[in-house]
Parts: C-alpha cells; sequence; structure tokens
C-alpha cells in the first residue's frame, strides 16, 4: 500500500503558499470546494479584460447576444451565479418594469410577490428566490416515496394555486422532477404568469442550454462555474426580453444621471422606464469585467469542444478509479451520466469494510492536501469518486488515499 504518494499539488501552489491546505477534488463542481476547473482560454481572456475598461452594459449586451443565440432565448444575462441568477429573475417577475417596486425590493408590499412552486421541486436553494421578497407556496405531497402510484403533483394543483398574488412559478429541472416543464409552463401561460427555471448543474450536455426554453421557461438560470468552466462567480439567465432588461436595470450600477444614461441598445429600452431607477436589488451581486469576459470565453469555448473526447476521458478515468478499487476488493458500482452528476461516477460501498463511510470521508478531508470524495451516499454507507474536477495524477493520489485510510 502506498503510504507516501507524492502529492499532486504543484510546488508554487499559492494555496500553501497562503498556509491553506490544498484540496485534491474527487468530489466533482461543488462550490464549496470551489467548482471547476477554469477553462485556460478563460483565465487568459480575464487577465486582458483586467487591464483595460469598458461600459459594463455594453459588455452584458454582447454576453446577452452570445446567451440568445446559444438558448434561442430572446434575451441574455451574466449574473454572479445561479443563484443571484435566481434573485433577480425573482425580482423580475415582481416588479416587471415598475421602478418604484423595484426601488422597494425586497419588500413587497402591494404587489404580487408569489412563486408558485411544486413541493417536490423545493431546495435549499429556495432562498435565493426569497431573497427578492418572494413567498414561496408550493404545492402538491411527497407521494411518489409512499410507492402508491400517487403523482407528487397534478396540473389542477398547481392551476388553482396561481391566484392574483402570484408573480411566478417556480420549477427546478433535475431526473426526477414532475410534471414536465412544458406542461408546468403551458399552465403558468394560461395564467398570464413567467415560469422560472433553476438548471444550474444541468450542462453538459450543451443542447440542455436551448432545451428549457424550447419547453416554454421564460427565465432559466445556469451556472457559469460548474460544467460550462467559467469563472467560479457567474452564471447565465436565459430568457425573455422584457424580463432580462428588468434584470439589467436592478443589477448594472445605477448610479448615473439621467441626461446621461445610455443603457445599452438591445438590452434595455429606455422609454420602457419612468426615470433611471436607483441602485436595484441586483447592486450587491456586481459581475466584474473579468468575469464577465471570463464567461463569454468560456461560453464560447465548451461550444467548440470535443465533447466526445471529454465524456470519454470522464468514463477513462472513472473506470480506472474503479478498477483500481476493485482490484483492493472493495465493492464498486459505475454509474451512468446524467443522474446526479454530468459525469460517470465510481460508487464505492463500504458495507463489507471495517470503516465507516463517513469516518472515510472526514479521515480523507482532514488530510494535507484534503481529499474530498462525493458523501451524497454516506447514509448508504458509500463514497462517490467522480472524475470531473481531477487530473489523472489526482486520480491515482485519490484512490491510493482511499485505499492507505482503509488500511489504517
Ligand atoms: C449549483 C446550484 C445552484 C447555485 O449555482 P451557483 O452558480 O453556485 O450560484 C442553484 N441550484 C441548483 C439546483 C444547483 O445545483
Amino acid at each position: 500500500m502506498p503510504e507516501d504518494t507524492p502529492t499532486p499539488i504543484d510546488d508554487d501552489s499559492v494555496y500553501r503558499e497562503l498556509g491553506v491546505p490544498p484540496v485534491v477534488n474527487a468530489a466533482g463542481t461543488k462550490t464549496r470546494i470551489g467548482g471547476s476547473r477554469i477553462r485556460p482560454e478563460a483565465l487568459a481572456d480575464m487577465r486582458r479584460a483586467a487591464d483595460e475598461f469598458v461600459e459594463l452594459g455594453d459588455l452584458q449586451a454582447r454576453a446577452a447576444d452570445l446567451v440568445a443565440d446559444v438558448t434561442g432565448a430572446e434575451a441574455g444575462y451574466v449574473t454572479s451565479g445561479a443563484a443571484a441568477g435566481l434573485t433577480l429573475s425573482a425580482a423580475a417577475a415582481i416588479a416587471g418594469r415598475d421602478v418604484s417596486v423595484m426601488d422597494r425590493l425586497p419588500d413587497t408590499s402591494g404587489v404580487a410577490d408569489e412563486i408558485v412552486m411544486p413541493r417536490t421541486h423545493r431546495t435549499g436553494y429556495d432562498h435565493a428566490l426569497r431573497a427578492a421578497g418572494a413567498t414561496i407556496v408550493d404545492v402538491g405531497t411527497n407521494d411518489p416515496h409512499l410507492g402508491t402510484g400517487a403523482t407528487s403533483v397534478e396540473p389542477w394543483e398547481l392551476d388553482r394555486a396561481i391566484t392574483d398574488e402570484t408573480a411566478a412559478v417556480g420549477y427546478v429541472q433535475k431526473d426526477y422532477t414532475r410534471p414536465p416543464l412544458a406542461v408546468v409552463a403551458d399552465i403558468a401561460h394560461d395564467n398570464g404568469v413567467p415560469v422560472i427555471v433553476d438548471a444550474a448543474a444541468e450542462v453538459p450536455p450543451v443542447e440542455n442550454l436551448s432545451a428549457f426554453v424550447d419547453d416554454g421557461a421564460d427565465m432559466v438560470v445556469f451556472s457559469g462555474g460548474k460544467g460550462i468552466r467559467g469563472p467560479q462567480t457567474t452564471g447565465i439567465v436565459a430568457g425573455k426580453r422584457r424580463y432580462v432588461e428588468s434584470i439589467a436595470v436592478q443589477h448594472l450600477d445605477m448610479h448615473v444621471a439621467a441626461d446621461v444614461w445610455t443603457p445599452p441598445e438591445g438590452l434595455v429600452d429606455r422609454a420602457n422606464f419612468d426615470g433611471v431607477p436607483r441602485q436595484g436589488i441586483g447592486r450587491s451581486m456586481k459581475v466584474g469585467k473579468e468575469e464577465l469576459v471570463g464567461l463569454v470565453s468560456a461560453l464560447e469555448a465548451f461550444l467548440d469542444e470535443d465533447r466526445d473526447a471529454v465524456r470519454r476521458s470522464w468514463v477513462d478515468r472513472t473506470e480506472r478509479i474503479a478498477a483500481r478499487l476493485r482490484e483492493a476488493g472493495l465493492a464498486v458500482t459505475t454509474t451512468e451520466p446524467g443522474g446526479s452528476s454530468v459525469a460517470p461516477e465510481a460508487v464505492v460501498s463500504l458495507a463489507a469494510v471495517d470503516t465507516a463511510a463517513r469516518e472515510l470521508v472526514a479521515t480523507l478531508r482532514a488530510e494535507d492536501p484534503r481529499v474530498y470524495v462525493g458523501a451524497d451516499g454516506l447514509h448508504e454507507d458509500e463514497i462517490v469518486l467522480n472524475p470531473m474536477c481531477l487530473t489523472d495524477a489526482e486520480a491515482d493520489y485519490a484512490v491510493d488515499r482511499v485505499l492507505a485510510a482503509l488500511d489504517g
């Protein structure tokens, strides 16, 4: 058993220099441990962006064209993450083009502020919607888990829950979420309200960039820092022009005299507003020129990359991880991409060994470098290794450390 495997961490690690333990990431694109490995093209362009100045509205308008192009939506916007995109989408649904409502958010007294969601779509990210002042009204049940055949939500339940107090319908895109988005979007549109879709972690596949717009999303958010591998603090909203326009004026810096307010054409039409809105609820979620350029660059590189080669490298790495762990006598299965991860993963059962999964995860995290493996299966006494954020050397190291920890 290789107890003293050389670490795959660079000698000039900035985290080491700061006295902070670096992480070998076998857990996938998790925000807590830094998200994804940013694309080198994006990083190089961010460096160039940092040396010059630009009107951020112009840059957002350029990004909007790209987002519109790749999603099929009318317009797009770059946010400081998918969660910020949810807050801004909720703010757009609630305030529309009313500058006085924009000015009051998150105070929503007197305006429709409810977001109707199927109960089974609720997640911790709901807070991002509530941060705009929205109140979530959830409908349906958790019945599918009873195994009776009953659904989690019926179309009529959603339809009846939409009232004069409703600002939007919320939808979280996952393999398990029901009913299909197209059904929910029809109900929302019949009732004259937009649908906000959280698809933060749903790309790749690249086709998903347009799939939810096709199915009727009025606003859909994606993370820029997950599968797209842009800057960590970026996200994308793709949607109808009127909502993106509202998002833009609630997000861009608005300390500007009315006489010289020249919002970017194509993104914001001045004539739609009574005056210059004040600093909006989105002002605290600002996006710098470097991040904006980095996201545009990463998105273009993501569209251009050899997707089969990327997929193959994930499969190969996962199989190599699985084979080495099996050789050591562990029970390992590999998953197909598309469930909880866009990449295939190696799931290791610890049921037959002395060390509990929770113990192993804690031991690995306490090492230097810290080794993070997926911990979503602790209740099943499983750990998960995800190939997306590993080099081959790091994958070997992670396997070595798992085996060493089980041996110790
Ligand atoms: C990651 C994630 C988010 C948040 O995305 P950020 O870009 O980190 O803000 C929101 N919703 C879901 C379902 C996610 O997986």
